[in-house]
């Protein structure tokens, strides 16, 4: 084996290795939401105690704080 050869597996070696750890890195960026008492979107203050993430909406109307959260990730 030349010492080229060896150089080159190293830095292949070193690439793999940054995206790996670009890979975790995106992982852990990844946003679950949890509950914080008000719409993760508009901030609209839900009840105490409240479980929801997002505005429910108002009757047939769904709110889209959902929607435009998701899409606000990408
Ligand atoms: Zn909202």
């Amino acid at each position: 084996m030349s010492a080229d050869l060896i150089d080159h597996t190293d830095k292949l070696e070193g690439h793999l290795l940054e995206m790996r750890i670009d890979a975790i890195r995106q992982k852990a960026g990844e946003r679950e939401p949890v509950p914080v008492g008000h719409c993760h979107w508009c901030e609209e203050p839900f009840e105490e105690g409240s479980q929801r993430l997002f505005c429910p909406g108002e009757g047939l109307k769904a709110s889209t704080c959902a929607l435009d959260w998701q899409t606000s990730q990408r």
